[in-house]
Parts: C-alpha cells; sequence; structure tokens
C-alpha cells in the first residue's frame, strides 16, 4: 500500500478539505510545502521547520544526485534519516532542474543528456533512472519523469512535449511499480511505500492539458500533479489551466499543483480543489528582505524601517514576530549577517503556513463528504 487519501469536506466551489496518510507523516490538506532543494530548506534547521508545523517538505533529485549522491543517500538510510528529518516528504523528479540548470542538453525520446552546473561533467536521465534515484532517496511521494514546456510554446511545440511526457509517465510507472520493495528506509511502516504522481503538461492549451490528464487517469497514478506553470504566463492562465484539469482528475487522490505561488495565489487555489502546492517563493524572497506579511510585502532593506521597532507583521504570532524588530532585521540585511535570511525564512514560511491553516479551518465548515477513502 501507499498513500491513502481522505477526502473529510468538500465546498460547493471544490475547495477540498481532506488528509494523506503517508509512511512518516499524515498530511492536513490543503498543505503548503517548503522547498529543500539541496536536503535542505535555506537556511533554517528541521526543527524549527517542526515547530512551525511544515509536515512534508521538498527535496530535488537533480540536486541531490549530483551531490552527495543518491547512492551514498541511500546506504546511510534515505534522505529522512540523513538529513534528520522525521516527516513527509517529496522528491521532484530532476527532470525541471534538469531544463532550467544544466548545459548542453540533449533530449531523445530515451531522456536527456545533459552536463551538470558543478563541473560539466555529462549525466543522462531517462524515466527509470529518475524513479531508481528517487527510490534511494526515499521520499514519501516520488514524481513521475516529465519535459516542463515552456512558454510561451506554439502548439507544435506543446504537443511534442506533451508525446514525450506521456511516454515517459508510462515507463516512471512501470519501472517504480517493478522496485516497489527497494526503498532504503531502515523503519518498517507496516508496509507503507512510497507513492507515485503523475504530472499533467500540455502548455496553456487546454484541450492537451485534458487530454494529458485523462491518460494519467487512466493509468492509475497514485496523485496527480499539475506542471508547467508559473514559468512566465500570466496568472490568469494559470488560473485558466488549473480549472480545466481539476474536474478531469479523480476526487478520491490528491491533487499538487507544482511551483505556485504568491499568497493570494495558493488561498485562491487552494479553495478551487487543489490539495498541495509548494513554491520556492516564501524561502527565495527572504534571503532578498522581502517579507509577506497580513500588510501586504515588506522590503525590509528599505530605510523607512531603520528604527522601526514594530514587528515584521503585527498579526502574526510566530517566534521571529514575537521577538525581534522590523528595525532589527533590517539591520542584519545591511550588515550582510547570516541571522537575516533565518529570521526572515522563518517568518515567510510561518506567513504561508499560517495561510493554509486559516484555509483548511475555514474549509471545516463545508459540507461532510461521505467518505470515498481507499487503499491503494
Ligand atoms: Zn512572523
Amino acid at each position: 500500500m501507499s498513500l491513502n487519501f481522505e477526502l473529510l469536506r468538500e465546498t460547493s466551489t471544490g475547495g477540498r478539505r481532506g488528509r494523506i496518510d503517508l509512511p512518516h507523516q499524515t498530511v492536513e490538506t490543503p498543505v503548503f510545502m517548503p522547498v529543500g532543494t539541496q536536503g535542505t530548506v535555506k537556511a533554517v534547521a528541521q526543527d524549527v521547520l517542526e515547530s512551525l508545523g511544515a509536515e512534508i517538505i521538498l527535496g530535488n533529485t537533480y540536486h541531490l544526485y549530483l551531490r552527495p549522491g543518491h547512492e551514498a543517500i541511500r546506504r546511510m538510510g534515505g534522505l529522512h534519516r540523513f538529513i534528520s528529518w522525521p516527516r513527509a516528504m517529496l522528491t521532484d523528479s530532476g527532470g525541471f532542474q534538469v531544463f532550467s540548470l544544466s548545459d548542453l542538453r540533449k533530449v531523445t525520446d530515451d531522456g536527456v543528456q545533459f552536463r551538470s552546473h558543478l563541473d560539466g561533467s555529462s549525466h543522462f536521465f531517462t524515466p527509470e533512472h529518475s524513479m531508481d534515484v528517487q527510490i534511494a532517496l526515499g521520499a514519501d511521494i516520488c514524481m513521475s519523469f516529465d519535459e516542463c514546456t515552456e512558454y510561451p510554446a506554439d502548439r507544435a511545440r506543446a504537443e511534442e512535449s506533451l508525446r514525450l511526457t506521456m511516454a515517459w509517465a508510462r515507463r516512471s510507472l512501470d519501472h517504480f511499480r517493478a522496485h516497489a520493495n527497494d526503498v532504503p528506509w531502515r523503519v518498517d511502516f507496516a508496509g507503507r511505500k512510497q507513492s507515485l504522481f503523475g504530472i499533467v503538461q500540455g502548455g496553456m492549451y487546454h484541450d492537451l492539458r485534458r487530454q494529458c490528464a485523462e491518460r494519467l487517469v487512466e493509468m492509475d497514478f497514485d496523485g496527480y500533479a499539475i506542471g508547467g506553470l508559473s514559468v512566465g504566463e500570466p496568472r490568469e492562465l494559470t488560473m485558466e489551466v488549473i480549472a480545466e484539469v481539476l474536474p478531469v482528475l479523480p476526487k478520491d487522490k490528491p491533487r499538487y499543483v507544482m511551483g505556485v505561488g504568491y499568497p493570494d495565489e495558493i488561498e485562491q487555489y487552494a479553495r478551487m480543489g487543489v490539495d498541495m502546492m509548494d513554491c520556492v517563493l516564501p524561502t527565495r524572497a527572504a534571503r532578498h528582505g522581502l517579507l509577506f506579511t497580513s500588510e501586504g510585502r515588506v522590503n525590509i532593506k528599505n530605510k523607512k524601517y531603520a528604527e522601526d521597532e514594530g514587528p515584521p507583521d503585527p498579526a502574526c504570532d510566530c517566534m521571529v514576530c514575537r521577538r525581534y524588530s522590523r528595525a532589527y532585521l533590517r539591520h542584519l540585511m545591511q550588515a550582510g549577517e547570516a541571522l537575516t535570511g533565518t529570521l526572515n525564512t522563518i517568518h515567510n514560511l510561518a506567513y504561508y503556513l499560517g495561510i493554509m491553516r486559516r484555509v483548511r479551518a475555514g474549509l471545516e465548515g463545508a459540507a461532510p463528504v461521505k467518505p470515498i477513502a481507499r487503499e491503494f
């Protein structure tokens, strides 16, 4: 058995309150997942993430494959044990980073040839290899190997990319199922296994998106993601694609929109029926001095905060807002102190996780759903 998804409540507009039971953690949805690219959510220690209430974080397959290497992580019992994170984890397929970071890519039907952005060494990723790496890392949820369609892309390019993504989804699933017992975990979770999600691509073409979603649903993944969004398109397009795809996906499996977004976006998508989201925005923006607050965006570098003794966000009760002033956070940034990224990131993550907590509380008032949970 892999995951167990329980849909608890649903609004008339599609918002869902649910629960994903994973080997390392039961995750309350809708959920925001902080991104831990290289085995760390940048600048924040794992115990702090726990106290912020993060139930699931991401790891990046491409980065961890290159350094320290998935075989080393497997030998050390998997990524949870290596980074000392007891709760749930999700790894991406490596595809997005291969396409966005590496040099000299060559895409064939078989896979992608690329050079490492670290040392120029040559590597070849196939769907099967991506599965092997993710199985070695041992995340609770793995992602099928896809080709992320860039924006803008003409129809011919989107169709070709979709053809590859669907062929690779099939190969990912077959290989993943054939190696379901290869987890690196040293703890037995009563026979619980890793799960695999399929990724819907198709650019901004609604019919291609629907076609991709239908084909993936036929393949019967444990959950479904909508990828290739937040790649430079206007926000209305992002929402249109999500609204087009969600009704095609089965109600009794989790739905994940990858790489979104701003605070108002994640709230909006959660209310539309998206169960899971991740984004580097709260952590990356924090390191550049941008705080998301109940009063809007605060650029902490701004001179007007030089003697502002108020908390970063008066409505926030995170450990940073309870203790430190805007003036101090500005000073740390100006002085280039290492603590600046840590404190800013803790607040931004608290803000994002708080949004999802409020959305979940709001959804508690929705109509209960007749139990449709099932085991996979
Ligand atoms: Zn705060």
